[in-house]
């Protein structure tokens, strides 16, 4: 890093303390952007690396509820409305144990640079609760969801701030909280939650764009080096909304998914994972893996180890936050992967992207490869305004060459940036250039 910014990214920690996610994520992308500072002295002059580090609001509130015992409940809920430069708040809601601040901030970070990236006019942000949905009843979940929004109301709008599912948040609970938004609100505001369901304004391939989204851009990666995912043997982590749809689009694509995840380890089927099953067991049953192992006689499940030490062509870590570390990532050379590929946001630690990169492995940063869940929110978004609905088809080809475009993007940033094949380097700087040039535009606000 420059000193410039390593005196902002000193800055950075020393104002937000206990933030370790938040610090990781901020260092990786200004670790990017010295040569863009270099070329570009108006940036420095107008701050806009400080004042993009700085989230424009950030709203903390408790969401008291009522479990089937009549005991009542207190969580933490969080939105942090990081950056409107080019467009309305845009991201997730995540309803985890491990949500705090930090969290919340770290992924309302990456959300400002994989939005500008998708080119469509969304800004940054990113909320959630720590409230755990594991062994909740449907009742508790949606007393927790209609807890929830009513605070979270006052914040959001279809032209101010869209959030949308993330990890524990689904098409459910977009169900249960755009209900009760229209309650409180008396309106039927389609464009204020994305991921809605199919009869209230949900898009078409929102459901499968995050998981579709990764493999097409895998496939375009590999294209660059002449081939595809034909053929290959490729692991998945997760075995949640990212990955289920991962799988899916790798198997139409001719590779084979030999095994994916979930917090009690990992599951393994040398014929390919059996996708039915898979989301009979996860999405209805709401049950673990190993149910899978025994119903189908050549799979194995293995309990607490990492999915990584299976050898695999191409690894889609699509869980959560730094699940591949050092050993990880040596494991995954060792089984001779050639490329990873992150559909989570920031599955992969610092020190596991310097060992694949010195491996000689492709490596794709979520905020490039798993835009295409907020690219066809984006889509989403446009199909409420007008109050217009597209076909699978004509949305999952616009998912298509989204991704295509972003993947040119890095690339060729990279290349002007004399870092050929650097996608981290293209991502950070091409999504930072778009947000960058915005701010300065609007002046200082
Ligand atoms: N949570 C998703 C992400 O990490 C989707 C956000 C959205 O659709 O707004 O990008």
């Amino acid at each position: 890093m420059s000193e410039t910014v390593e005196t902002v990214f000193a800055n950075v920690v020393q104002r937000n303390p206990g933030e370790p996610e938040f610090h990781q994520a901020v260092r990786e992308v200004l670790e990017s952007i010295g040569p863009v500072l270099d070329r570009h002295p108006e940036y420095a002059r107008a701050q806009v690396v400080e004042r993009i580090c700085e989230p424009e609001r950030q709203v903390i509130f408790r969401v008291p509820w009522e479990d089937d015992r009549g005991r009542v409940r207190v969580n933490r809920g969080f939105r942090v409305e990081f950056n409107s430069a080019l467009g309305p708040y845009k991201g997730g809601l995540r309803f985890h144990p491990s949500v705090y601040l930090g969290i919340v901030k770290f992924l309302g970070f990456e959300q400002i640079f994989k939005n500008a990236l998708t080119g469509l006019p969304i800004g940054g942000g990113k909320g959630g609760a720590d409230f755990d949905p594991r062994g909740r009843s449907e009742r508790e979940v949606m007393r927790f969801c209609q807890s929830f929004m009513t605070e979270l109301y006052r914040h959001i709008g279809a032209q101010t701030d869209v959030p949308a599912g993330d990890i524990g948040v689904g098409a459910r609970e977009i169900g249960y909280l755009f209900g009760q938004y229209k309650r409180i609100t008396n309106r039927y505001e389609s464009g204020v939650l994305t991921g809605k369901g199919l009869s209230y304004g949900g898009a078409q391939v929102r459901r499968e764009a995050t998981g579709y989204g990764a493999v097409f851009f895998a496939e375009e990666m590999l294209a660059r080096g002449g081939d595809g995912l034909a053929g290959r043997r490729v692991v998945v982590s997760g075995s949640g909304n990212v990955a289920v749809y991962a799988i899916e689009k790798v198997h139409q694509l001719g590779g084979t998914v030999v095994a994916c995840s979930d917090s009690t380890g990992y599951l393994l089927d040398e014929k390919g994972i059996d996708l039915t099953l898979l989301r009979e067991i996860k999405e209805e049953r709401r049950g673990r893996l190993d149910e899978y192992a025994r119903e189908v006689p050549h799979a194995v499940a293995v309990s607490g180890r990492t999915v990584w030490e299976v050898p695999c062509d191409v690894a889609l870590p699509c869980a959560t936050q730094n699940e591949i570390g050092g050993a990880e990532a040596a494991a995954l050379v060792a089984g001779g992967c050639v490329a990873v590929v992150e559909g989570a946001n920031m599955p992969t630690t610092p020190e596991a992207v310097r060992l694949l990169r010195a491996a000689g492995v492709r490596f794709a940063p979520g905020k490039a490869a798993n835009a295409g869940g907020v690219a066809v929110s984006a889509l989403e978004m446009q199909q409420n305004a007008s109050r217009d609905a597209w076909s699978f088809a004509r949305s999952e080809q616009r998912l298509r060459e989204t991704m295509r475009d972003i993947h040119a993007r890095c690339w060729d940033t990279a290349e002007e940036y004399g870092r050929p094949g650097d996608y981290v380097l293209g991502a950070n700087v091409a999504g930072f250039r778009r947000v960058a040039e915005t701010m300065l535009a609007h002046g200082l606000v």
